[in-house]
């Protein structure tokens, strides 16, 4: 109730304008919103790559199986959406997390097997409090709300502080991560997590955070990110 009379207000104070081309009306006029590109198509059934025709396990993924059992995602990062992430992350509203946490409902998956629970890639406590959010965190509580999968922040911890992985290469971006996170045996033991991240990237991240679930005796690890890059 309280919630709803602060939006109405913030609303009255800031009307919404379009994150994008600053129109005003919604957080993502119909314009902008037509440049997001659903990902659509056959895929290798663990890393989510496009494929010619689906297959249980891409080129890549028999070489070098990844730690994660299935790994998917909402929209292509192009047209808007690269924008949007950027927005979410510096800017916060929760009117974009709401239409972003929505995309990803509504691109969920099948997955091979149920999960347990939705995990947020976290954040260094230092820069959550310094951005004072986690903006997967947000994703992934408008996402549980919409698919009925609860969601836990506390089950995986970012203990160590790395630098931004961006620019760096992708045995770069290993390293820079390895050893960064800490799972709760007591919250993630026997359990299939999904992991939620807004970006799909090298996959590194994911990689690295699966390790952690899995040493602290989780059952399986998927991923379910935002956009992922083509
Ligand atoms: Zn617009
Ligand atoms: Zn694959």
């Amino acid at each position: 109730m309280i919630g709803r009379w602060v939006r109405a207000f913030v609303d009255f104070v800031l009307p919404p304008a379009c994150t994008i081309c600053k129109c005003p009306g919604t957080v993502l006029c119909s314009e902008c919103a037509a440049t997001v590109t659903w990902v659509f198509g056959p895929v290798c059934d663990r890393c989510g790559r496009i494929t010619e025709q689906p297959v249980t396990a891409c080129w890549s993924c028999r070489q070098k199986p990844s730690t994660l059992s299935q790994i998917r995602a909402a929209v292509w990062f192009e047209g808007a959406v690269p924008e949007l992430i950027h927005s979410l992350k510096y800017q916060g509203g929760f009117a974009l997390a709401n239409l972003l946490g929505r995309y990803m409902s509504e691109a969920w998956p099948t997955w091979a097997e149920p999960i347990d629970f939705i995990v947020p890639v976290p954040l260094h406590p230092e820069r959550e409090k310094k951005r004072g959010y986690n903006q997967s965190a947000r994703l992934a509580q408008v996402l549980s709300s919409h698919v009925n999968h609860p969601w836990n922040e506390q089950a995986i911890r970012r203990t160590r502080f790395t630098r931004p992985q961006v620019g760096l290469s992708a045995k770069e971006r290993q390293s820079n991560l390895h050893g960064a996170f800490t799972a709760d045996p007591a919250l993630v033991a026997g359990q299939h997590i999904l992991l939620l991240d807004d970006v799909y990237t090298t996959g590194s991240t994911l990689r690295e955070v699966a390790q952690a679930a899995l040493a602290a005796g989780a059952r399986r690890v998927s991923g379910y990110c935002l956009a992922r890059a083509k």
